[in-house]
């Protein structure tokens, strides 16, 4: 990793009251990996140093903010693509067992051998649509968090993301700037999904200054049997 995009990452993590020095050379890994799978597979569309470190890594790691994922939590990453924001959040807490799921086998292949390569052994990818991992009895009701960035309005999170979770569990959803229209729907659906919003915080990202959402949804019960819908549809047509 070249000097500007280490001190990047170090005073971003900084900025989030966390220490990246102890993981310094497996970010710089990480980022090799990263830039080599891209060039074979497409991965990602970000490809300088800087924007991979600020974009991705310190990106994925607010997350951590308002310490909804301190503990020893088994977290699905729902869309985790190339492995964001999993890879970066497994390299600063050990103690957290993560299962990133995506829908594109090749993406989850690449979340493998790079884990793999990293020497991580919280990390164990699925590939699959949530609404049919689901469906399934070892992934349903099962987790304690799911955290979540970049991959659908919050109505359509909801719906994917709450079958994941015991009843007391949470969503982390990681975003941009939330329109209240979004906000609205997502609490609608996420209320016919047993959960109910508890938390919306608005923040901005170290050093970019982009703005940023972080939305917690709580599974209080049950997910009604009816949902998810099958695949596809809470895409096409979200709850609210
Ligand atoms: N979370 C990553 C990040 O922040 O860089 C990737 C975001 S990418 C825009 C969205 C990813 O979600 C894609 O890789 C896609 O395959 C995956 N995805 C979308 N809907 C999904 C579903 N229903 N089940 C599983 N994966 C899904």
């Amino acid at each position: 990793m070249n000097p500007e995009a280490t001190e990047l990452l170090l005073a971003g993590a900084q900025e989030l009251g966390l220490d990246v020095a102890p993981v310094l050379d497996q970010f710089a890994a990480l980022l090799v990996l990263l830039q080599e799978g891209n060039a074979r597979f497409n991965l990602t569309a970000l490809k300088t140093e800087r924007d991979i470190v600020l974009k991705h890594f310190v990106d994925s790691l607010t997350c951590l903010g308002g310490g909804h994922l301190d503990g020893n939590h088994q977290v699905v990453d729902l869309g985790t693509g190339a492995g964001f924001p999993t890879l970066p959040l497994a390299l600063m807490r050990a103690e957290l067992q993560f299962t990133p799921v995506d829908s594109t086998r090749k993406k989850v292949e690449f979340v493998r051998a790079t884990a793999e390569a990293l020497g991580l052994q919280n990390v164990r990818p699925v590939a699959g649509r949530a609404e049919t991992l689901t469906r399934q009895p070892e992934h349903r009701d099962r987790y304690d968090r799911v955290v979540v960035r970049a991959v659908a309005a919050l109505p359509i999170l909801a719906e994917l993301a709450l079958p994941f979770l015991r009843p007391g569990g949470l969503l982390v959803a990681q975003k941009g700037p939330i329109s209240p229209e979004e906000l609205r729907a997502g609490q609608r659906a996420a209320g016919e999904l047993g959960g109910r919003v508890t938390e919306v915080e608005a923040f901005t990202l170290p050093v970019l200054g982009d703005a940023r959402t972080l939305v917690v949804v709580e599974k209080l019960r049950d997910t009604p049997d009816r949902y998810p819908r099958r695949e596809g549809v809470p895409n096409q047509q979200p709850l609210f």
